[in-house]
This record gives structure tokens, sequence and C-alpha cells, in this order.
């Protein structure tokens, strides 16, 4: 690992709860329901194999996360210990996503389960001194009733722990053009959104994200396949959260990964993992990804991590901050580069 990569303050902007566990913290919950089981079995569960290239086998591996994230302790356990490891990787800020109602199958309440939540990652910006926010996810497939559920919590902790909402789930399966209902209530709220749009389904997801006012678009990556689509994510400053493994491993990518030629015709490009333990990686892997199998440089991730430092959904104040920590760095390291 390159150790300036290390170092770079960086931002992360998607990246999933409950695909990101430790599975160590996994297996001792299963232990002390009385499962019996090596470690390994739980990687096995949690991780896709490295040559994965289904989104079914991708999905597979939320199952068993959904199972032990059912109760208050474990889910602010397993958001401290997401926030703790973040700041090992050299995160600075990051916006840790996560679909309460998938959490409310035992007894909890939407609201018990983003309290739950809300409470780990206060415990770690204490202790770790590092920044956050939760995105609350609404899921495709799930009743209005349910996602509107959503909606009210996020107006309810918003400013106080939750940043924003979401859409996810089999984009494929679920058009995004079927959620306007649940994003007009978000912009009625005054409840900024990502949207997943651009991954299983095509340019036309997207303009649907931004046509309800979305102010970034998770993946975004087949915006590749329409260059007027390109040009608008460009004027509008929409920025795109690419996540360069998890879209290989899931085939929303099918060939060579767009981001470079997305970057250079001048989109708003953020660098984030998706799921650290479902796709088996983290933001510093995702970096060596792209200085491995792209032109693009160090310079160039800098840039990357100002743009999420703008679009992060946080007060101007707290933006300005990021980014002048992310200028510090440069400068630095460009006063090593010149010596
Ligand atoms: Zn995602």
């Amino acid at each position: 690992m390159q150790e300036s990569i290390r170092k770079m303050p960086k931002i992360v902007l998607h990246l999933h709860l409950d695909g990101s566990l430790r599975p160590e913290t996994v297996q001792q919950w299963l232990q002390e329901k009385g499962h019996t089981c090596d470690l390994e079995e739980v990687k096995r569960n949690l991780m896709v194999e490295k040559d994965c290239r289904s989104l079914n086998e991708y999905l597979q591996k939320f199952d068993l996360p959904a199972q032990v994230l059912q109760n208050k302790e474990h889910i602010k356990t397993a958001t401290y210990e997401l926030f703790e490891d973040l700041k090992k990787q050299g995160v600075i800020y990051a916006e840790v996503r996560f679909a309460p109602m998938k959490h409310t199958q035992e007894g909890l309440t939407c609201d018990e389960v983003v309290a739950s939540a809300i409470e780990g990652m206060n415990m770690a910006k204490e202790k770790c001194k590092i920044d956050g926010s939760l995105i609350l996810c609404c899921m495709r497939g799930d009743r209005v009733l349910d996602n509107k559920q959503v909606v009210d919590s996020a107006k309810k902790f918003l400013g106080r722990g939750v940043s924003s909402i979401d859409l996810a789930g089999a984009e494929a399966l679920f058009p995004t053009k079927d959620y306007e209902e649940i994003f007009n209530e978000a912009n009625i709220k005054g409840i900024p959104f990502t949207i997943h749009a651009g991954e299983a389904d095509g340019p036309e997801s997207i303009k649907d994200a931004l046509r309800f006012g979305a102010k970034r678009i998770g993946h975004g990556v087949r915006c590749i396949e329409d260059e007027e689509l390109i040009k608008t994510l460009v004027t509008t400053e929409i920025p795109l959260e690419i996540c360069p493994i998890s879209n290989l491993q899931t085939q929303a990518i099918q060939g060579k990964h767009p981001i470079e030629e997305l970057y250079k015709e001048g989109i708003l490009v953020t660098i984030s993992p998706d799921n650290d333990t479902v796709s088996n990686t983290n933001i510093i892997e995702e970096y060596e990804w792209i200085l491995q199998n792209t032109e693009l440089t160090e310079k160039d991730l800098i840039q990357m991590n100002i743009n999420a430092a703008r679009f992060a959904f946080t007060t101007p104040v707290k933006k300005a901050e990021l980014i002048a920590k992310i200028q510090e760095y440069q400068n630095k390291e460009n006063k090593e580069f010149i010596k």
C-alpha cells in the first residue's frame, strides 16, 4: 500500500452499514445465540469471492447482516465499529447509509433503529475523532407505507445524526420512476437525497432521479451510455458516488470501468467503497485500484475528495473545514514532491 494513500484525508459518501460488518463481530453474535461457526464460514457468508461477477451472488451476502442487526446493541456496535475502521483508513468524514426498516423484524421501531445507529456514530465521533452522518435508505420493492416511515424518521433526526435519504435495492426490477411520491414528500419536508441510479438500470433511471431533485447519484456509471446526460450532470453539478470494485462485481459495468472517461468529461466524480465487507474492499483499496487500472493520479484523487467535501450533506462551515484539511495535505505533499 502506498503510504501517501493511507495518509490522504479521505471522504466517503457511499457506504452501507449492513454490507460493512466486521466478520469477527458477527461470529461473536452468532456464538452468543448458540450457533457454532468458524470465522471462515462467517466470512464466506458475508463476502463475495474475489472473482464475483454476479449481482445475485452479491445480494445474497446481505441476508446474514439483516439477521443479526435486529437489536439496539448490535446496531449501535456495528455503527461504532464501522466509523472506527474508517478512521484507521484515514477517513475524515463519512456518510454511512442503511435501510432502517430492514432492522424492524424483531420488534424495533424505525425510530429506535435510527436512534441506535446515531448513538454508535456519536460514540465513534467522540472516541475516534471522525466526522460523519447517516443516510436512511428507502427500499425499492418495499411498501409505500414503510418508505414513508423512513422519510418521517429522517425528518425527525435531520441535523441530529441523519443528513439525508436514499433509494436502494433492485433497480432493474423496481424502476426509479415509481418512487416519485416518496421524494416529493422528502422535498416538502426539506430532506436532501441521493438515489442509487444508473447501476443496474440505464440512463433513464438517472434522469428520473434528477427530475425528483436528487443532489447526488449513487453509482450513476451508466450515464456513459448517454452523451446528453453526461452534459447535464456536468452543467448542473450533480456528483456521482462511484464505487469501482462493487461496479465490477455486480456487473453494473462490463469491460472497462468508465471512471476515467467520466472524470475527464468534467463530471464531479467521488469515490466510495459501497460495502467494505461484502465487496472485500475499503476506500484505500478503491484508490489503489484506480491508480493501477487507470491513468488517474493521486492529484486526481485529491480533487475527487474536494468534490466529495463540496457535495457532502453537511453545513457550509463543515464543508469549508473538510476542504481546508484536504488542501493542507495537498500543499504539504507538493512541497515534499518539490524537495
Ligand atoms: Zn450502494
